[in-house]
């Protein structure tokens, strides 16, 4: 079973023009959310086509690409992988033939109950061609619905989807003539469209419109529980019952772009506010406040304004690196953070460092840094994190490794203090996270900072 946090991206042009450009300014915008492999799903010829490579975005579509594989309706994805293989069979979109027909789906999240579903379509003799839990979606469609495609409607559709598949998803299914757009009804992955005159634009954050210089007032969420279908009749909806709410807090710490506005709440400004709660919490005498960039930046803004103890670029960030958490390799990641990384000597030499992170998963990547600003000359190295303990895994997307694997499991935080080098280390409680988010407290989930699986 793979675990993916991913992006996704459809666009539907009403004047029959070329998406393709727009699909890769949107996955581009995306990219921070999957950086192993880019596909595009495309109307050629009344058929369905997908264009899909291991690597970057940009590097994946050329010019000459983009060109060549001209529609007017494609939807699009990044990904990563984890425990799963990262390779070309597991990328999306996916796209399957039935009975001459045809479609394609480009999916966020994780499947919960995958395996009961994967056995039980195994044993009517189903064929997998890869390990994703987003191929189910397919067979779960193929085998619940009329046979032909053509007939499937957007009740019909989302109804299966809701009935059969657990959360989470946040999904795209693409037809020849019709973008669909599904949410789960817990809605742990954020979804956005944008209408504007020419179109529909639906992204995995809404920050991916923003090349299009969009009127705001457009933007609309695609809400927990809810189905959309874009085509050229328009839009039409469809949508549950959701009363429960499970938005990953988790993009709100490290996954989402700071200029995003998910859940209701900008991205950087949240952040900013756990660094404020942060330092409210776990005050320090010291000279400066380092950030661990970039996910650290908008926690320690906060933090240095609380404090009022100024903010100095300690570390640099090199950006022709990957992003150390989304890198599936343990080895690749224990040198990443050293190529990602380097401290700023004359910054740090002499001084007391407030070192401010989103969060600590493994702990690997703290272990390094704190080594290099001792190797660089701070005196002393005050690690504050913008979130509670991560102690628990994720099934519902996001890449938490196994309990065992997380630094902060089992442990008190005096112990991961000495573990990963620092002369203290404090985090933000989830007490500090329910006064700030007041009632919308109960909509998130944060299962990953409970040691005890009792929020279900
Ligand atoms: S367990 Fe953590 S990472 Fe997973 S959905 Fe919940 S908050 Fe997000």
């Amino acid at each position: 079973m793979l675990m993916e946090e991913c992006g996704v991206f459809g666009v539907f042009l009403k004047n029959r023009s070329n998406t393709i450009p727009y699909i890769v300014e949107g996955l581009i915008s995306l990219q921070h959310r999957g950086q192993e492999s880019a596909g595009i799903a495309y109307e050629k010829n009344n058929e369905i086509k997908v264009y899909k490579k291991m690597g970057m975005v940009a590097d994946i579509f050329s010019n000459g690409i983009v060109k060549k594989i001209n529609s007017h309706i494609a939807i699009g994805h990044v990904r990563y992988s984890t425990r799963g293989k990262s390779e070309i069979q597991n990328s999306q979109p996916f796209h399957v033939r039935f009975r001459n027909e045809h479609f394609a789906i480009a999916h966020n999240g994780q499947i919960e109950n995958s395996e009961k579903l994967r056995n039980e379509l195994e044993e009517k003799g189903t064929i997998f061609l890869t390990e994703s839990d987003t191929e189910l979606i397919l067979h779960i469609l193929i085998k619940n619905l009329s046979k032909n495609i053509l007939e499937w409607t957007l009740k019909d559709i989302a109804r299966t989807i809701f009935k059969y598949v657990s959360p989470s998803y946040s999904l795209l299914l693409l037809f020849k003539d019709r973008i669909i757009a599904i949410r789960d009804k817990y809605g742990y992955r954020p979804l956005y469209y944008y209408e504007s005159e020419n179109g529909y634009f639906i992204s995995s954050e809404d920050s991916g419109f923003n090349f299009l210089n969009p009127d705001y007032k457009n933007i609309k969420e695609i809400l927990p529980g809810e189905a959309i279908e874009f085509s050229a009749h328009g839009i039409k909806k469809y949508k549950i019952e959701s009363n429960k709410k499970r938005f990953c807090f988790f993009e709100h710490i490290y996954f989402a772009r700071p200029d995003s506005n998910i859940f209701g709440r900008n991205v950087h400004l949240m952040r900013e506010e756990l660094g404020k709660l942060c330092a409210m919490e776990n005050p320090i005498d010291a000279d400066i406040v380092v950030p661990v960039l970039d996910s650290g930046f908008s926690a320690a803004i906060g933090y240095s304004k609380e404090s009022k103890i100024p903010i100095e670029m300690g570390l640099m960030r090199n950006r022709y690196v990957g992003r150390t958490f989304i890198n599936p390799n343990q080895k690749d990641r224990e040198i990443g953070v050293r190529r990602k990384l380097p401290p700023i000597s004359p910054v740090i030499k002499g001084k007391r460092v407030i070192l401010v992170d989103d969060s600590i998963v493994r702990g690997t990547t703290m272990k390094k840094i704190i080594t290099m600003l001792k190797d660089a000359g701070a005196k002393e190295i005050h690690v504050r994190i913008a979130s509670p303990k991560v102690v628990n895994t994720c099934h519902w997307g996001v890449d938490i490794p196994e309990k065992k694997e997380l630094i902060a499991f089992g442990k008190k935080v005096k112990e991961i203090k000495e573990e990963i080098g620092a002369n203290t280390l404090g985090y933000t409680s989830l007490e500090g996270i329910r006064k700030i988010l007041k009632e919308d407290y109960n909509n998130y989930c944060f299962h990953c900072f409970m040691e005890v699986h009792d929020e279900l």
